[in-house]
């Protein structure tokens, strides 16, 4: 048996911060890597881990919005010319996910000509096998089990939160979004939620309905808190913090969440969460 892990890659939002990557979460367990989103600056998270790109079991995306996928391109990328051999990445995300991938081979079309011109062994692109996937699916990402639920980021559709599996272990990843029945159900013996989050009193200071709008489609520190307590879990992580704190200074978040009797982890990039497996 061995524990799983949940590192927060990336810890930011679309808010440029010089400090923290875009969204993006690896749990790990064994030799499994699974990567949920793929926000800016992952891949350097990732080495900052030991995982190259050709370590990933596969990609699972919540949502299409860009702060989550503003970096998968170099990740196809990287996994592509790093991989000894033409490897397949799988990638996991709610309808509308193929059309972006294609979108993003389309795009990397110049450098994929290069490339196959210039090497002798590569001889062809990125090899991506993307499956669009919808509440209540299941499917194997490397050691892990995965399955779909129904995420309320509206009028973000569709999207989707994952709940990872592994020797005993379970792991939510929320994404974005408000507290909701499907994600209730999904954290149902669960032993770690994830979940993003914005401080509504710090957001609603700011005089700019642009940043107003997103008080209604983010859950905010106290729901995350009380999602967990309901769910009962065992450890709630919180990330893609709006608007971010400095660095190490959580004190403030935490007394937000204040409603959550469990382990309660937030942190910079790379804060690394260990969930023990169970006999
Ligand atoms: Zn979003
Ligand atoms: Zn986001």
């Amino acid at each position: 048996m061995s524990d799983s892990e949940i590192v927060l890659l990336g810890t930011g939002s679309p808010l440029p911060d010089p400090n923290r990557a875009g969204p993006s979460t690896l749990i790990r367990g064994g030799i499994s890597n699974v990567l949920c989103d793929a926000g800016r600056g992952v891949v350097m998270r990732l080495a900052a881990v030991g995982v190259i790109p050709p370590f990933l079991s596969g990609v699972i995306l919540t949502h299409l919005h860009s702060d989550h996928i503003s970096d998968l391109n170099d990740v196809i990328t990287t996994y592509w010319v790093m991989s000894g051999e033409p490897t397949p990445l799988p990638i996991y995300g709610p309808a509308g996910t193929r059309d972006v991938v294609q979108g993003i081979l389309d795009m990397l079309r110049p450098d994929i000509s290069y490339r196959v011109a210039h090497h002798d062994d590569l001889l062809e692109g990125p090899q991506v096998e993307v499956h669009e996937v919808a509440a209540g699916d299941e499917f194997t990402v490397g050691d892990y089990r995965v399955v779909v639920g129904e995420s309320n980021h509206r009028p973000v559709e569709p999207t989707v939160a994952y709940r990872c599996e592994r020797e005993g272990v379970s792991i939510v990843l929320g994404g974005d979004g408000i507290p909701c029945e499907s994600l209730d159900n999904l954290l149902i013996g669960a032993d770690a939620y994830v979940q993003t989050v914005i401080r509504e009193d710090l957001v609603k200071l700011v005089p700019r309905q642009r940043f107003q709008d997103i008080l209604d489609y983010h859950s905010t520190v106290g729901q995350a808190a009380d999602t967990a307590e309901r769910a009962g879990v065992r450890t709630l992580v919180l990330t893609h913090y709006v608007p971010a704190p400095p660095l190490g200074h959580y004190d403030e978040w935490r007394e937000l969440a204040g409603g959550f009797t469990g382990q309660l982890v937030m942190g910079d990039d790379l804060t690394t969460v260990t969930v023990a497996a169970r006999g």
